[in-house]
């Protein structure tokens, strides 16, 4: 039978990206069951994380007090792989700390900081202290951090999971378009009638938006599926490309030139809505007689490895659909050429006009919950909340004006982002730094450097809900809420913006993370006065958390016609949202981009090779990723009963060919290694898999994924190439 609830309260799913609405059936202070709710991005559907992902809030591991690191304790990062089967020694870590109250946690927080500050007071990239916000929270969270790094410390150096998700992305879409936001929602493959869905694995990562794209299937669209695995999608595609990890660029060049040289292009829309075209051209057609590159789908077939038939049909496909839409994921991403491989996506959405129109666009799936919300909020280095680039002596102006800052304040450059503050904090650069429930030590690409960066700061402050691998490293740990434990705003991939409400009391005396954020700007000397309530409550146009929602609706055209009540009412809603009566516009670049010109910017681009290749050593491509039923680093899905029962275990995935070549099992323990660190995972056949790639995820702290992964960064958006490198492979 079901319980009746004592009530139910509405909010928002915490895990992806889609930002499906849900309704928490509670009974006292504790979450009973899960709902999914009609909102605009899933009509009452939830997957299993959305349904049964939800007790890891009430679990004995939260932190439930502030913690300070004991003055005999040193860092330890072995400790992380210290426990019984290679798993965190809890027990151990937890003896580093003494617990604390509020008012000594928040004070040694601040004067470490401001300490390192002030002994070493460059400002900018110079600077020594950063700080990681996270896309895991609400977008008022977000804007308050990155308003405190850039505030208290005068730089720039604050970042969040997006160098590691969608930088590339960002970056080519910004130089492309002039907006890194999708073009239209997800749900609009209901109109599409060609899907090409490219380096996305969304029955695992974004399971309801698979469930709308099944939907179109069903419809008649045709769906290509091109990855280097075989996923679960395939069953439904028209054509599945399982190409060469890394071939991204060959494989689409390719595309663009069967578009090209068959005259495919939809010329008025070149000629009105794009601009370098003619080089795009030269570089795509030229050919060696001319001094260029052979990107005829059977000079690129040998290197994608989808033969060039295929290539044709697809291309032809995708040009002549009356509405083709492009979706993409970290596949494409989280590549050294990362931005190349989205540049080549927008060329092909502009060469066929195949944009502005519904069923139509170009849609990078977005990971975390809030990681487009984050992002819009301004938790980036190189740009203030909606994305003014800081070089922009208006936009600095017009924030050192609303934040209280004297003139000159905000530095011009762009600071630092993830993995340079990384390799900042280990070379001794960066030394003091704040993070926002994030968790490096484990998302981190080559995660022992990450973990030893972070035991070299002099100066670690963490706030999160639980005693992470990265707090393990912390001299201050503050116990922060849950998502279903607070109030906010948060934007889906859609850039729908809906509000998350505070269903449940926070364990013992965990505080807002919005609360900390103003209590620590407080004590850096920063005038805040938002009133911010310590439980996370506020849903009211004057609560301190509306208060924050209000300043930055002044600092965002995007959503200055989205107040708060406004939202109370509606529910949902999708920026741009510029006045009152703006309905919200789920499809843009009806007739002019971003940019400057209104035109968009076509970018030819080569063939580059990953950073490093398989060799005889390291013989496999070690790809790393998700699974249904954790998402991120583990933190919240491991504590989760059902979740952790359905994937209780480490794998690597291997084809069945390469199972037996090396001598394994299925099921069995093998060790998987590269020139960075080792791992210990069960094997799992999947024959969706190519047999010389080795699949593995990223949720599990005893076979941490990232100890394996390489920190090579893409010049241009700065994301680390988490989907390539070498690694072998042998029995236990
Ligand atoms: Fe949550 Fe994403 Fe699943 Fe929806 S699809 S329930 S947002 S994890």
């Amino acid at each position: 039978y079901t319980r009746v609830a004592e009530r139910q309260v509405d909010s928002v799913c915490p895990y992806c990206g889609v930002g499906c609405q849900l309704t928490y059936h509670v009974q006292g202070e504790r979450i009973d069951r899960v709902e999914g709710r009609a909102g605009p991005a899933n009509d009452g559907r939830l997957c299993v994380k959305g349904r049964f992902g939800f007790d890891y809030i009430h679990h004995p591991d939260r932190l439930t007090v502030p913690l300070v690191r004991r003055a005999d304790a040193p860092k330890n990062p072995a400790l992380l792989t210290q426990g019984p089967g290679g798993r965190t020694d809890m027990a151990a870590v937890r003896a580093q700390f003494r617990e604390a109250t509020w008012d000594e946690a928040l004070a040694l927080a601040a004067e470490g900081l401001m300490r390192v500050r002030d002994a070493q007071p460059a400002k900018g990239r110079g600077a020594a202290v950063a700080g990681f916000g996270s896309a895991k929270g609400t977008n008022e969270e977000a804007y308050l951090f990155q308003k405190l790094i850039r505030s208290a410390f005068h730089t720039h150096n604050v970042d969040h999971c997006t160098r590691l998700c969608h930088a590339s992305s960002v970056a080519a879409l910004m130089e492309g378009i002039g907006s890194g936001a999708v073009s239209n929602p997800l749900r609009d493959v209901a109109h599409a009638e060609f899907i090409f869905l490219i380096g996305a694995n969304p029955a695992v990562n974004h399971p309801v938006g698979a469930s709308w794209i099944k939907n179109a299937v069903k419809r008649g669209a045709r769906l290509v599926l091109a990855d280097p695995r075989r996923t679960e999608l395939a069953r439904h595609a028209w054509r599945t490309l399982t190409f060469q990890p890394g071939s991204d660029v060959a494989l689409l060049n390719a595309m663009l030139y069967v578009i090209l040289s068959e005259g495919l292009t939809d010329d008025a829309f070149i000629a009105e809505r794009t601009q370098d075209y003619a080089r795009l051209r030269d570089h795509i057609l030229n050919g060696p007689e001319h001094g260029g590159e052979d990107w005829r789908p059977e000079a690129m077939a040998p290197i994608c490895g989808i033969d060039a038939e295929t290539i044709r049909e697809v291309a032809r496909a995708y040009a002549t659909a009356p509405s083709s839409m492009i979706l993409w994921g970290m596949g494409v991403s989280q590549h050294t050429h990362g931005t190349d491989n989205a540049r080549c996506l927008i060329a092909l959405a502009m060469v066929t006009g195949q944009i502005g129109r519904p069923g139509t666009g170009l849609h990078p799936l977005r990971g975390q919950n809030n990681v487009q919300g984050a992002s819009d909020a301004g938790l980036i280095p190189m740009v203030l909340p909606d994305y003014q680039g800081v070089a922009n002596a208006s936009a600095r102006e017009q924030a050192e004006r609303l934040w209280g800052l004297p003139p000159g304040a905000l530095d011009v450059q762009p600071g630092l982002t993830v993995v340079e503050i990384i390799d900042a904090a280990y070379d001794g650069q960066i030394r003091a730094m704040l993070i926002q429930g994030e968790n490096p030590a484990m998302s981190d690409p080559d995660a022992t450097h990450a973990r030893e960066a972070l035991a070299r700061l002099e100066h670690l402050v963490v706030q999160d809900i639980f005693l992470t691998e990265t707090a393990a490293l912390a001299d201050v740990v503050l116990p922060a809420t849950a998502w279903p434990e607070k109030t906010g705003t948060v934007t889906n991939t859609d850039r729908t913006v809906q509000l998350g409400r505070k269903a449940v009391a926070a364990p013992g005396q965990a505080r807002a993370d919005a609360w900390i954020t103003e209590q620590l700007a407080q004590r850096l000397g920063l005038p805040w006065a938002y009133g911010i309530a310590a439980d996370g409550s506020g849903a009211e146009p004057d609560s301190g958390i509306g208060r924050v929602y209000e300043e930055m609706r002044a600092l965002m055209p995007s959503i200055a016609g989205l107040s708060w009540r406004r939202l109370l009412q509606a529910g949902a809603v999708t920026h741009p949202v510029r006045s009152e009566d703006d309905p919200g516009q789920p499809i843009v670049f009806m007739d002019r981009f971003s940019t400057p010109s209104g035109k968009a910017r076509l970018v030819p681009v080569g063939l580059r090779e990953p950073a490093e290749r398989p060799d005889a050593e390291y013989p496999l491509v070690l790809v790393t990723g998700r699974q249904l039923e954790h998402w991120h680093t583990g933190s919240m899905t491991r504590r989760s009963d059902v979740l952790d029962a359905l994937e209780p275990a480490p794998t690597v995935s291997l084809h069945p060919a390469t199972i037996e070549r090396l001598g394994l099992q299925p099921g069995a323990w093998a060790r998987i290694t590269s020139r960075r660190g080792e791992a210990h995972v069960r094997v799992r056949a999947d024959e969706g898999i190519q047999p010389h790639v080795a699949f593995m995820p990223f949720a599990y702290v005893e076979a941490a994924a990232n100890l394996l992964t390489i920190a090579a960064l893409d010049p241009v958006g700065k994301i680390a190439e988490v989907k390539y490198c070498a690694v072998r492979i042998a029995a236990h």
